[in-house]
């Protein structure tokens, strides 16, 4: 497939489907993939794909991209509306990702005072207290869960570690109302295991993980380019919008992505 890799430390600004205009900050290799997930799905290609750069950007290296980029960054686009920590990973393994963070909303409030700051996580920090406390100073921390049941998470998203929805449950406890639960749908087979997310069954566990960690804001969208598993397919904008449905009408904010 052709993975997409961010081969800057600070990049675009691009338009986000979800965010608007945004400018990226990659804290992972700049030529390889680096995540303790290892989604079926990712952009960015299967971990044993991306292992020919290993290494991460210095604090400081980030402070002179981002402010280069914001001082010099293409402005047809608009103003920036939100600087996102994504790229090549899950950014919350750099080691000195709540520096950075602190770093990044000084930086903002000084040349940036109306963009947000975003961090698209896997929420796998969010057990260490020095990460869980950056999650909670920027403005989305917007945390995938993509199932309520550990069997399917293993089976999309392939954490490199033991990992157990309850224990995120758990560990969002203090994000309540706070944070930004951000779910892809899809269906599909890998190594001849049907997924599905969309069943009655997936539906009615993800809604419970909703009531019970109070999302500020829901996510939910689908597989948008090709993806390193191959045999895996859309749910139409229709379908999630019958699965968001009844979230809204109890007054939830969801957005859905096709
Ligand atoms: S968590 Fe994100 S970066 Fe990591 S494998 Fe999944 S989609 Fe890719």
């Amino acid at each position: 497939m052709s993975t997409i890799l961010f081969n800057e430390i600070v990049f675009g600004p691009i338009i986000s489907r979800r965010l608007g205009v945004s400018l990226g900050v990659n804290l992972l290799p700049r030529f390889g993939k680096y995540c303790n997930f290892d989604c079926i799905y990712c952009e960015c290609g299967f971990n044993s794909d991306g292992k020919s750069d290993t290494k991460l950007p210095e604090i400081l290296q980030v402070r002179e991209a981002l402010l280069n980029k914001i001082a010099n960054h293409d402005r047809t686009l608009g103003d920036i509306d939100t600087i996102t920590f994504s790229g090549n990973g899950e950014p919350t393994i750099h080691p000195s990702f709540p520096e950075i963070i602190d770093l990044a909303l000084d930086i903002r409030d000084l040349y940036a005072p109306k963009a947000k700051v975003s961090v698209l996580t896997n929420g796998s920090g969010l057990s260490k207290p020095k990460i869980k406390e950056a999650l909670k100073k920027v403005d989305n921390a917007i945390i995938k869960i993509d199932s309520a049941f550990d069997k399917t998470v293993n089976l999309i998203d392939r954490p490199q570690f033991p990992y157990s929805v309850e224990k995120v449950i758990k560990d969002l406890e203090d994000l309540k109302g706070v944070f930004v639960l951000q779910t892809m749908f899809l269906r599909g087979e890998y190594n001849g295991v049907k997924i599905d997310n969309t069943s009655k069954e997936e539906v009615e566990g993800w809604y419970q993980v909703v009531r019970r960690t109070s999302p500020r804001e829901i996510m939910v969208y689908t597989i948008d380019r090709e993806t390193p598993a191959q045999d895996l397919q859309k749910v139409t904008v229709q379908e999630m919008e019958q699965i968001v449905n009844p979230l809204r009408n109890s007054g939830l904010k969801v957005s859905v992505s096709g």
